[in-house]
């Protein structure tokens, strides 16, 4: 009824396996706020790191919609497992597979199947959702550029070896546009220039860090400028169309966590008993967990819509990755708050999955583009027409329009 080839089913019952000891672990990484070192060699060793990546640099060249069921099912049990399955397969190592250059793809390619989950670093503390205020600088100098700048909130921050750094070119005091700048960190070694500043502490996925990291002179060579079509004018929305993956991603760690915490309410339901039955006979009850199973499946087609939108050389398409991150997000807050609810004090306890599902559920409707920010992208799709968001665009368009 799924419509999975053969080698999908299978790569699905891996991931499932894998999943299981996932789950084992997920309570200790959130107490503990360790990164899962054991598990990425796990996932390395079943091979669900780097699906994406093309033959040629060594991956099994396999589909976004592939990554996406490996995804689902790591986050059901472990939603940090989850997210390193994402950034290893979609977001940063996407955009270097489809602009970089050979180098930069066999360095992706390698560091990527070696365990690495790179990082990606557009948002600062002055520019959030409005990410083209970016003040973080790559200035000309000699053959590179010298970046100067700040950036919070990135994910994996202090773990991950490849950063994709967004920052606005300068050229004898020209702006070029945004571009996107690729540095590595040797082992636990950062380059000079780049600066781990600070963790920040967070509400759910705590094994993942999130990070501010200062870049103070940070020196980047010609050959780790990641270059789309059209250059630096063209760079950030060209950027933005790799990070669509990312955004489909997301929203499948989102429905991982949502259907996890599903099969831990109806099993509850099962089997607690109140009143001499089991609470899954009352109707009240019943009718919670049909409303969970129906967000679920809508939440599932349109990602696998999304999903399946990536042409071979492409990324997924950007309205329906922003519809699909956007239910999915929804959906995942919906769903784990009633599970809690159906499994009553025991679902607030710590000593049980739920507390943490609803934690870890939190963050979709916020990064990689917020709930309000990405409705604002539908509109624009659905209405065929630019929304500006600063107080002059209205008039800024209408101006050019008229010539
Ligand atoms: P703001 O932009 O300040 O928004 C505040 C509120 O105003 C939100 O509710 C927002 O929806 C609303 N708002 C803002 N503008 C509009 C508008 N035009 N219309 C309607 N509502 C609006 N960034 C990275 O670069 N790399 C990462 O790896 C990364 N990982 C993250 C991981 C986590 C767990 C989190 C929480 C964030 C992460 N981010 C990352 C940052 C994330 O992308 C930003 O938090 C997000 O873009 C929103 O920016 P902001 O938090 O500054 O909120």
């Amino acid at each position: 009824m799924d419509g999975l080839t053969t080698e999908q089913a299978r790569l699905r019952d891996r991931a499932r396996e894998v999943a299981q000891e996932a789950a084992a672990q997920a309570a200790a990484t959130d107490r503990t706020e360790q990164y899962p070192w054991p598990m990425v060699r796990r996932m390395q060793e079943a091979g669900l790191m780097g699906l994406t990546i093309p033959r040629e640099w060594g991956g099994p060249g396999l589909s976004y919609f592939d990554a996406a069921l490996v995804i689902e099912e790591l986050s059901a049990a472990c939603a940090v497992c989850g997210r390193i399955a994402v950034e290893s397969n979609m977001g940063a190592l996407g955009a270097v597979m489809a602009y970089g250059s050979p180098e930069q793809r066999r360095l992706a390619a390698g560091l990527v199947l070696g365990g690495d989950k790179p990082a990606i670093c557009i948002t600062e503390p002055e520019a959030g959702s409005a990410a083209t205020e970016m003040t973080t600088r790559a200035v000309r100098r000699g053959d590179g550029w010298v970046i100067d700048g700040v950036k919070h909130w990135i994910t994996g921050g202090g773990v991950s070896r490849l950063h994709l750094i967004f920052a606005r070119a300068f050229e004898e005091g020209r702006d070029l546009g945004i571009g996107g700048f690729l540095v590595v960190r040797e082992g636990e070694r950062d380059p000079p220039g780049l600066v781990i500043h600070r963790r920040i502490p967070s509400m759910g996925l705590k094994g993942m860090p999130e990070a501010e990291i200062r870049f103070e002179g940070l020196v980047v060579p010609d050959a780790m400028v990641l270059h789309p079509p059209g250059g630096f004018a063209r760079g950030f929305g060209r950027l933005m169309d790799a990070y669509n993956g990312q955004r489909v991603g997301a929203a499948t760690v989102a429905l991982g966590i949502a259907a996890g915490a599903y099969r831990q309410a109806l099993d509850y339901a099962g089997r607690r008993h109140q009143f001499g039955r089991p609470i899954a006979e009352f109707q009240g009850v019943g009718w919670m967990l049909a409303d969970m199973s129906i967000k679920l499946e809508a939440a599932r087609a349109l990602i696998w819509r999304a999903a399946r939108s990536a042409g071979p050389a492409g990324f997924p398409d950007r309205l329906a990755a922003a519809q699909a991150k956007v239910l999915a997000a929804d959906t995942a807050i919906e769903v784990t708050n009633n599970a809690l609810q159906l499994w009553g004090a025991a679902g607030y306890s710590r000593e049980n999955p739920l507390e943490r599902m609803v934690r870890d559920a939190r963050m979709f409707a916020i990064a990689g583009g917020t709930a309000q920010v990405l409705r604002t992208q539908v509109a624009e799709q659905v209405l065929g027409r630019k929304l500006p968001q600063t107080r002059d665009g209205f008039l800024r368009q209408a101006a050019a329009e008229a010539g």
